[in-house]
């Protein structure tokens, strides 16, 4: 399991066609940032279930380009599944369906998040996205909008951020602690009593950065019964690691990994790699190409089971 992909931005974003093998995308691509990931590499590794993203860049536009977007996002998943290259898990006899039909037809399974509540204009406005199978909702992205602080911009949860985890509890749809506040993180893991977890962040502890969860923080996510996903990603594993720099040792995330299991248990870490458009190979560590190298990272836990275990409890 990938507890992190922004598959349809980076198809839409970047313009990458998804459905090409790895190599003849990367024939093909543009942009200096080789791409990591597309709906083969990840059938090729066994990836049963991604957490796809819904997510418009909140630095661009509006609040209305940014709904339209996430409406796009939706729609793009939604024509690969009736090409039946993905199944959308909207329910939770779509998990138990899909499976056990996944090991005969390795059809990627998604369950959709939507990063950052900055393109609802009300708290109401989930209901749709819920509809259409929404099961993950990140508050911010980045900046501080009117739900939430975000890692870039700090600030608490507001009134209007309370009324839409009073939503999400109602709609069954989880929240992810990643890219939040701290101040807001605290606040939001008291006021919502649904499941909780963070799909894309490391530990603050080796990389001192708002970005991510400081220890008392991931021992709180755990005590909630919540999972957090580690990102094989240079610049959030050692800071001061920049584009450009040779790439770092797996050890480096394996630090990550040894940290926060420290911390959590092992049953409380697993894989979010939000490998696609933000980065390519040139800025994960070495030894790492495509998803199937992941596979020499962890046990069956880390690999897909703790995130699997999480998801079956509540979905
Ligand atoms: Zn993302």
């Amino acid at each position: 399991m990938d507890a992190h992909l922004d598959l349809a931005y980076n198809a839409r974003a970047l313009g990458r066609d998804l459905t090409l093998p790895l190599e003849a995308l990367r024939a093909l691509d543009p942009h200096p940032d080789t791409p990591l990931v597309t709906l083969e590499s990840l059938k090729e590794a066994g990836v049963a279930v991604a957490f796809a993203t819904l997510f418009a860049d909140p630095r661009e536009g509006g609040r209305e380009d940014w709904e339209e977007e996430v409406y796009a996002q939706l729609a793009l998943y939604e024509a690969w599944e009736a090409r039946g290259l993905v199944r959308i898990l909207r329910e939770g006899r779509d998990l138990k369906d899909h499976l056990s039909r996944y090991p005969e037809d390795r059809t990627l399974g998604l369950v959709l998040l939507l990063e950052g509540a900055h393109p609802l204009a009300f708290p109401e406005d989930l209901r749709p996205l819920r509809a259409r199978g929404l099961r993950l909702l990140s508050l911010s992205w980045a900046t501080q909008n009117p739900y939430a602080g975000g890692n870039a911009e700090e600030g608490p949860l507001t009134e209007r951020g309370r009324a839409l985890l009073k939503e999400m509890e109602a709609l069954g749809v989880a929240l992810d602690l990643s890219h939040l506040a701290e101040e807001a993180a605290w606040e939001a893991l008291k006021a919502y009593r649904g499941p909780v977890c963070a799909t894309h962040a490391n530990c603050r502890a080796l990389n001192p950065s708002s970005r991510h969860l400081s220890d008392e923080l991931l021992k709180a996510l755990a005590a909630r019964g919540g999972v957090l996903g580690l990102v094989p990603y240079n610049a959030f594993l050692e800071p001061g690691w920049k584009r450009g720099q040779k790439r770092l040792p797996l050890d480096a995330f394996l630090r990550h990994k040894a940290h926060a299991e420290g911390l959590m248990g092992p049953t409380g870490v697993g894989l979010g790699t939000d490998w696609d458009g933000g980065f390519g190979l040139e800025a994960i560590p070495q030894g790492l190409d495509r998803h199937r190298d992941l596979r020499a990272l962890g046990d069956e836990g880390f690999l897909g089971g703790n995130w699997l275990r999480w998801l079956l409890r509540w979905f």
